[in-house]
């Protein structure tokens, strides 16, 4: 019996393999094969990676999850979405998948190559390589991105996230997993202790949710912390006039620094009772709409 047939020999239609290249719609669809641990732990070895913990290099392996943030995320046909720190491209995929024109800004050079050869359709799909701290996310917004759909990195996922509710524009939806206890500090509620800075600043211009708690398990290596699935959903009128804004952020930060302390002690110079708030109080106890009112006052004061 003749051995196996050269590749050249078997026909005209025949198109040299390219390594690492994949087709998106294929069954099961890419991005289903990408949550694959068999196909994670391979992609790795290819690319002769080590996960850095430093870059939270922590690879979504459970295709559930990735539905969930995909589906938080309100994505329609067509629309601009944003993904941060693309890595393996699982996400991406599925983001394609549904019709999103995906802008990915992956820091890793090597990730980001492997996502410009991995993903066949180019139109739909630009791969920047930067740090997502250095973008300018209100550049992006103002141009046809819309949304934002990310598994963050867990040591800046905070900072990635406080940039994105400062941004001019916003978003109109942001869908992202980070780390357990960062998700809980954004959609806390006033008393809980929680509740602080980072739930202010992102109340006033989206209403939030902690969609799922997502466990260890569900990444490749594991990480040491739990994650959550956070959806944010950007306000008709932001809570607080745009011009105020600095201000509330001084104001936060001087309250919230002795979070112990009272008010009276912390913010001695501001009158908290033309707007209703008790100086007696801890900063945690007072709610959203006051801590707005305070700061559209201290601007005249
Ligand atoms: N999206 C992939 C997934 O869900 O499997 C990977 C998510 S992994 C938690 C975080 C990704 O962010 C990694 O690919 C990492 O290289 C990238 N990254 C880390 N720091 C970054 C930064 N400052 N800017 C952009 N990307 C970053």
């Amino acid at each position: 019996m003749a051995g196996p047939t050269a590749p050249e020999a078997r026909g005209t239609d025949f198109r040299p393999p390219r390594i690492g290249v994949r087709r998106l719609n294929q069954d099961p669809p890419l991005s289903r094969r990408l949550t694959r641990p068999s196909e994670v732990r391979r992609l790795i070895r290819e690319l002769d990676l080590r996960p850095s913990r430093g870059r939270g290099q922590n690879f979504l392996i459970d295709a559930n999850i990735l539905r969930c943030v995909i589906d938080s995320a309100g994505l329609e046909d067509g629309d601009g979405v944003l993904e941060i720190g693309p890595g393996l491209g699982a996400l991406t995929a599925g983001l394609l998948e549904r019709g999103g024109r995906v802008t990915a800004i992956e820091k890793d050079g090597r990730l980001a190559d492997h996502l410009r050869r991995l993903m066949p359709d180019r139109r739909a799909l630009h791969v920047r390589t930067e740090d997502a701290l250095e973008t300018d996310f209100g550049e992006l917004f103002r141009a046809s991105v819309c949304r934002v759909a990310a598994n963050l990195p867990y040591s800046v996922g905070t900072r990635i996230l406080v940039r994105i509710v400062d941004a001019e524009p916003r978003p109109e939806t942001v869908a992202v997993m980070l780390q357990l206890e960062t998700a809980r500090r954004i959609a806390a509620a006033p008393g809980s202790s929680d509740y602080g800075p980072l739930a202010v600043r992102t109340t006033a211009f989206f209403e939030s949710a902690l969609v799922k708690t997502v466990s260890a398990t569900c990444f490749y290596p594991r990480p040491e912390v739990r994650s959550a699935v956070l959806r944010l959903v950007r306000r008709d009128t932001p809570a607080i006039r745009s011009d105020a804004y600095p201000r509330l952020v001084e104001i936060l930060r001087s309250a919230f620094s002795q979070r112990r302390k009272k008010l009276s002690n912390t913010l001695p110079d501001l009158d908290l009772r033309a707007v209703g708030i008790d100086p007696e109080l801890r900063p945690h106890r007072v709610p959203p709409g006051d801590w707005y009112r305070l700061a559209e006052r201290a601007l005249h004061a």
